[in-house]
C-alpha cells in the first residue's frame, strides 16, 4: 500500500471507523515515512532531529498525542534505523553521536507512553463510534416504523372512517406529508460523509491532528513535518522586512546581498517566525555565503528556536529565486516542507515569499547536481509564491546580528 494511501486511510480513521489496533498502525506508518537523502549532509540530520524533538514536546504540552507520537516515532526511526545508510554515517563526530543517543534515550520511553495513551484514545473513539452507531440504527428503526404507521393509517383512514361533512378534522398527526417517505433513513445511508448532518457528527473524536491540506497531498515527507500533504501556515511578522532590510542597508548600498535565518516556534500547530539570526557571512551583489554556522545552532538550541526558512536582499535585482538560491532553498525545505525563503528587492520595492513547488520543484533541485549559476528549465516552475504564508501585525520580530 503506497504512503498516500496510508494517509487517505488514517484520515478516515479521524471518523473512528477503524479499529484500533489497525489505527495505531495506518499511525505507525505514516510515522516511519521519513526519507534520507544520501547527497545531504548528514548533519543535516542531526540538527533537523533536534527541531523534531523540539516540535514534538510543543504537540506534547498542546495535548496533541497523534502530532506528538508521529514526530517522536519519525525521530527514532531516522537515527536508529534509516541514518545508519547515510554515506556519511562513519564521519559524524562521536560527541555529536553521544548527544543523540541521549535524546534517543529520553525520547523511546515517551513514545511507549504515548503508544499506550493513543490505543487508550482510539479505543475509547472507536467505543463512541459504535454506540453512535447504534444509537443512530435505533432512531432510524423508529423512524421508520413510524412512518409505516402513519403511511398505514392515511391509507386505511378514509374508508374505515370516512368523515361526515359535520365531522371534526383529523388531528394532523395522522394526515401523511407526501415527502415524508423520502426524508426517512434507511440503515445503508449510514453516514459516512462528515458533511451530512447526523447524530453521529457530534460523537466524533475531538481531537484534529492534521489540518486539511493546504495542497497537493502526495508532498513528499519531510522529516520535521508531521504529514505529508499537509502544510501548516508559517506566520511571519509583518515587520519582519523593514527590520531586515533596516539591518542590511549598509550592504544594499554598496550593492552587496545580505542574508539571515527566519526561526521561531511551533504553537497550536502552526508555524511562528519569532528571529532573524544574521550570521557571519560574505557577499557579493549576487549571492551570500553563510559563515560560522554553529553560532547559529548554538542561538537556537540557546533558545529552542527550529528553523523555518532564510530571508536575504537582491540590492539591485528584482524579487525572485536565482539557481543558486533554488539550491539553498532546497536543503531547508528538505528537512521542513513548510520552510520559507523571503527575498527583499528594495530597488524593485518588491517582498517574495518563495518555496519550491512540493513536487517537481523540490525533486528536481534535489537531484540537480550543478553548483554555482547555472540554467534550470523554466516550465513547469520550480518555485511559487508561498500558499501557506500568514503576515501578522501583532507578533515583532527580534532580530539577531551576530555578525
Ligand atoms: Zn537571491
Ligand atoms: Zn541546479
Amino acid at each position: 500500500m503506497s504512503l498516500r494511501t496510508n494517509l487517505m486511510n488514517a484520515e478516515s480513521s479521524q471518523m473512528g471507523i477503524v479499529e484500533p489496533q489497525e489505527r495505531l498502525k495506518l499511525l505507525a506508518s505514516i510515522s516511519n515515512s521519513v526519507e534520507v537523502d544520501p547527497n545531504a549532509p548528514i548533519i543535516r540530520y542531526y540538527r533537523s532531529g533536534l527541531e523534531m524533538v523540539r516540535m514534538a514536546n510543543v504537540y506534547l504540552q498542546e495535548g496533541n498525542i497523534d502530532a506528538a507520537y508521529i514526530l517522536y516515532i519519525r525521530f527514532i526511526t531516522l537515527f536508529v534505523e534509516k541514518l545508519l545508510t547515510h554515506p556519511q554515517y562513519k564521519t559524524v563526530s562521536s560527541e555529536i553521536k553521544m548527544q543523540n543517543k541521549k535524546k534517543l534515550k529520553e525520547v523511546l520511553p515517551i513514545a511507549e507512553k504515548l503508544k499506550v495513551k493513543l490505543k487508550e484514545k482510539y479505543t475509547r473513539e472507536y467505543q463512541q463510534f459504535l454506540e453512535a452507531k447504534s444509537l443512530e440504527k435505533e432512531l432510524e428503526d423508529k423512524r421508520q416504523r413510524e412512518a409505516r404507521e402513519n403511511a398505514k393509517a392515511a391509507a386505511i383512514t378514509p374508508s374505515v372512517n370516512k368523515p361526515e361533512p359535520s365531522a371534526p378534522a383529523l388531528p394532523t398527526s395522522l394526515l401523511v406529508d407526501p415527502d415524508m417517505l423520502d426524508r426517512v433513513l434507511y440503515p445503508n445511508d449510514f453516514p459516512t460523509d462528515p458533511n451530512r448532518s447526523s447524530g453521529v457528527g457530534l460523537l466524533l473524536p475531538d481531537t484534529k491532528p492534521f489540518p486539511k491540506p493546504a495542497f497537493d497531498r502526495t508532498l513528499k515527507p519531510s522529516p520535521t513535518s508531521v504529514q505529508a500533504g499537509s502544510l501548516r501556515s508559517v506566520i511571519v511578522p509583518t515587520n519582519t522586512m523593514a527590520k531586515f532590510l533596516a539591518l542590511a542597508s549598509k550592504n544594499t548600498l554598496s550593492n552587496v546581498e545580505t542574508c539571515g535565518i527566519l526561526a521561531g516556534r511551533l504553537t497550536q500547530n502552526k508555524l511562528l517566525i519569532t528571529h532573524v539570526i544574521v550570521p557571519k557571512q560574505r557577499g557579493t551583489s549576487d549571492s551570500c555565503t553563510t559563515m560560522n554556522e554553529e553560532d547559529i545552532f548554538n542561538y537556537q538550541d540557546q533558545h529552542n528556536l527550529i528553523t523555518l526558512g532564510w530571508i536575504h536582499t537582491h540590492p539591485s535585482q528584482t524579487a525572485f529565486l536565482s539557481s543558486v538560491d533554488l539550491h539553498t532553498h532546497c536543503s531547508y525545505q528538505m528537512m521542513l516542507e513548510e520552510a520559507i525563503a523571503i527575498v527583499c528587492s528594495p530597488k524593485f520595492q518588491e517582498t517574495g515569499f518563495f518555496c519550491l513547488t512540493p513536487n517537481y520543484g523540490l525533486d528536481y533541485i534535489s537531484q540537480c547536481r550543478l553548483t554555482g549559476f547555472h540554467p534550470h528549465p523554466a516550465d513547469p516552475p520550480l518555485f511559487m509564491e508561498a500558499p501557506h504564508i500568514l503576515l501578522e501585525d501583532t507578533v515583532k520580530i527580534e532580530v539577531v546580528d551576530l555578525r
